[in-house]
């Protein structure tokens, strides 16, 4: 029994599942939130479900919840065998380019990149704190959402502002979802049965977050997401790209940076074009005549399809366009959208293959279809139990 205790943690949720690295497979999950609030709650999924309410004061008591929970169902913690712990951290800087071991160095490191990624980091480097104490025994590993796209050209992570004033703040682009661009880029060229170092891929990676990376021979050479996750393509309440013009625009308009931070990051998006932030709610609203349902997936649509074209351009082509991610692997209606009038470039999609209620990883091109385009489900945990796994040996 080898397992990789997987931790996807924010500043008042943890998320957890055991996994057996080399398969993938999952023994359990679970979701602890609410923490600091007067009462948390936490659902279980193991040899049973469960779900309580309970207080949560704190990143300790939910990973005690969670060990409470599995020895709830005869499963206590030291049986379980635990080889090593695999933490999720959003910004590495430009210093963790693959996944590390945590010691008290690299936990600190975690902290001060909060500057960075104040929504994730901090939260992150608590559960990992908790976590270390809890679970003293075991290596615990931090695999990074920035760490794929390390290997960008200075051209393309570089933003064209004063080099000083952007090197005393580490203003440059880092990306994110690199975990899944990872695992969704291997997974691919596993599909196609070829080596992911010969292909040129597209991989548009649409959730709630969502970002475009072009990846060059298995290595990620542009990505939409920039110094933060805020840059790039629309998404569920994120703006992606905007004039900075327009943030100093409302600058003088009377906002402050905490407003512009709602604004942009939880007003804006699907949400803040229609009302709603889930792209199955738009889309239901746009097919039952809503005008502005209808323009946001046009607006959503248009700015993947901007993307494509440049990663064309930065990759001289490509083989493979890969859908992942909630939207991604799920509605064939935005993907006839993002691929409609590309014949030109040698993208056809066969509407068949795509509409087809087939799951799991798949083609759906045109056979005369010059790139491949593919539906290829992320696994982000399964990719961070096996980097933590190929790390501790
Ligand atoms: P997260 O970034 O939170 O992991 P997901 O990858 O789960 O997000 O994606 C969530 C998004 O996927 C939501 O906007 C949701 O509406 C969308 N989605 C899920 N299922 C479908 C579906 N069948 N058709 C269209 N969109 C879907």
């Amino acid at each position: 029994m080898n397992r990789i205790l997987v931790i996807n943690a924010g500043s008042s949720s943890i998320k957890y599942q055991l996994i057996e690295p080399e398969t993938g497979e999952r023994f359990a999950s679970g979701l602890v939130e609410r923490i600091g609030e007067p009462e948390g709650r936490i659902a279980h999924r193991g040899a049973h479900q469960n779900e309580r309410s309970l207080p949560v004061p704190d990143h300790t008591a939910a990973f005690e919840a969670m060990v409470a929970a599995f020895a709830g169902e005869g499963a206590p913690i030291d049986a379980l065998g635990i080889v090593a712990v695999g933490h999720r951290v959003v910004q590495g800087g430009d210093a963790f380019v693959e996944p590390t071991l945590i010691d008290d160095e690299v936990a600190e490191r975690i902290l001060s990149l909060g500057a960075l990624a104040p929504l994730h980091n901090p939260g992150q480097y608590q559960a990992v704190a908790a976590a270390r104490s809890l679970f003293p025994d075991v290596p615990h590993v931090a695999v990074f959402d920035t760490a794929f796209h390390q290997t960008m050209p200075e051209r393309a992570y570089t933003y064209a502002i004063d080099r000083s004033a952007a090197a005393e703040h580490g203003v440059r682009r880092y990306g994110f979802h690199g975990i899944s661009h990872q695992v969704v880029s291997r997974r691919a060229a596993d599909l196609l049965g070829r080596p992911v170092d010969e292909l040129r891929q597209i991989v548009l990676h649409l959730g709630n977050g969502a970002s475009a990376c072009a990846v060059d021979r298995g290595r990620s050479v542009d990505t939409s997401m920039g110094l933060t996750p805020l840059e790039g393509l629309v998404m569920g309440s994120r703006s992606g790209d905007i004039d900075p013009g327009a943030l100093l625009h409302l600058l003088r308009g009377g906002y402050g940076a905490d407003d512009l931070d709602r604004l942009l990051n939880g007003r804006s998006g699907l949400l803040g074009l229609t009302g709603v932030g889930d792209f199955r709610d738009v889309r239901a609203a746009a097919d039952a005549g809503d005008e502005a349902a209808r323009l946001a997936i046009e607006v959503y649509a248009h700015r993947i399809r901007h993307y494509l074209g440049a990663y064309l351009a930065v990759l001289g082509g490509a083989d493979a366009i890969v859908f992942t991610a909630g939207v991604g692997e799920n509605s064939a209606a935005l993907r006839a959208e993002v691929c409609a009038g590309l014949e030109w470039f040698g993208i056809r999609l066969d509407a068949e293959r795509n509409g087809s209620a087939e799951r799991g990883a798949r083609r759906i091109g045109a056979d005369d279809s010059r790139v491949e385009i593919l539906v290829v489900p992320t696994d982000e945990e399964a990719e961070i139990a096996r980097q933590t796994h190929r790390l501790v040996g």
